[in-house]
């Protein structure tokens, strides 16, 4: 495709060219349907086997053992803060551990619904540069669940062990890492992530939850989001983000096209590596987020002057790169390198950053 930016925005974010042409392929005729897949009913044939074969797709590539049910919702992953709670809480009790932003909106969110909402570790104090270890953490074994931000997209670290919490069932957001490697599943209660990163265009949430964790909301669970009924009905209680459904389908070809997570995982490490090799091998930059912690997804770094910084993120612009401005929350720049950034990408940003450090010499 001509004339594209190299995008690192942390989400919405780059969407893979193999499927922006497909979809542009059959924008305005969708199969020989006579109309786009916009303007189709959900409750059609046609639409009915895109939204299958996107649940059949993601059970296949993230290997989800049967005894776990795929949901599409709407409400973001801010939706699911609420509505995890809402669907699985059963004494009121539950641990979260403190990350960064996202970990401290679900907590936050968590203590409308739940009397009892501890937090059970946090990285605060270090400004949230690393994840912490598991003689940090006070679980309590009683708790209905432990809630973690798997990947950390403003900070960019990520957790690379789990966190051991027995039979109490571990809850995570993978926003902004879902796809990018394998998981096995089977050690979690419940995965979730907007899908605006790896995955789709913004519109939904998928959640993966064990069977076991379903079917006892609290009663003033909004419908739309009680976990139940919605795997009872396909995830179509009501008129579901269609367009996005169906990119999302595509990006799942896209990925199984080329080899599937094992495949990703080895991109995704060959680009972070780049990046992080370069950054721990001069002084000119700093990267943020601490050696053992750092996310494969969301690299953050510095140069330890603000105004150097804002003039590195308009020099960038300038030479074709967008969205390297780093959260608020932290300053500094933050390059994310979702799975459809190509490993050239990264290697012109490199270049870019080299080139940049030698002109303020
Ligand atoms: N969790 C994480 C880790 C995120 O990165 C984001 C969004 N950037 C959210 C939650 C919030 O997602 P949404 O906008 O879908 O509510």
């Amino acid at each position: 495709i001509e004339n594209r930016v190299y995008n690192f925005s942390a989400g919405p974010s780059i969407l893979p060219d193999e499927v922006l042409l497909s979809a542009r392929e059959n924008l305005l005729n969708y199969e020989g349907s006579g109309m786009s897949v916009m303007e189709m009913s959900h409750r059609s044939k046609v639409y009915d086997k895109i939204i299958n074969d996107a649940f059949d797709h993601l059970r296949k590539v993230m290997s989800i053992p049967d005894n776990y049910k795929i949901l599409f919702l709407q409400g973001g992953a801010t939706g699911m803060f609420a509505a995890i709670p809402l669907n699985i809480s059963k004494t009121g009790v539950a641990d979260y551990i403190i990350t960064g932003n996202f970990a401290n909106n679900a907590y936050k969110e968590a203590k409308k619904y739940m009397k009892d909402v501890r937090v059970a570790g946090s990285t605060e104090s270090e400004n949230f540069t690393r994840i912490p270890s598991q003689d940090e953490l006070t679980l309590n074994p009683a708790a209905d669940y432990v809630h973690i931000c798997q990947n950390n997209t403003i900070f960019g670290t990520a957790w690379h062990t789990l966190p051991e919490t027995g039979s109490v069932p571990l809850v995570a957001d993978l926003s902004s890492c879902i796809l990018s490697e394998p998981v096995d599943v089977s050690k979690y209660g419940i995965i979730y992530a907007g899908v605006q990163k790896n995955m789709a265009p913004a519109g939904f949430a998928v959640v993966i939850v064990r069977d076991d964790l379903i079917g006892n909301p609290q009663p003033i669970c909004p419908k739309i989001w009680d976990f139940g009924k919605q795997a009872e009905k396909n995830s179509m209680l009501n008129t579901p983000p269609t367009w996005s459904i169906y990119i999302c389908k595509l990006v799942l070809e896209w990925i199984m096209s080329i080899g599937g997570l094992e495949e990703l995982k080895k991109r995704n490490e060959k680009k972070a590596a780049l990046l992080y090799d370069y950054l721990d091998s001069q002084s000119f930059y700093k990267a943020q987020a601490k050696k053992e912690s750092r996310s494969m997804m969301n690299v953050t770094f510095r140069t330890g002057d603000d105004e150097l910084d804002k003039k590195f993120v308009a020099a960038s612009v300038e030479a074709g790169f967008t969205n390297l401005k780093g959260h608020r929350l932290v300053g500094g720049m933050r390059a994310s390198i979702y799975n459809a950034m190509p490993y050239e990408g990264v290697e012109a940003l490199v270049d870019f950053m080299k080139k940049f450090a030698r002109e303020q010499a």
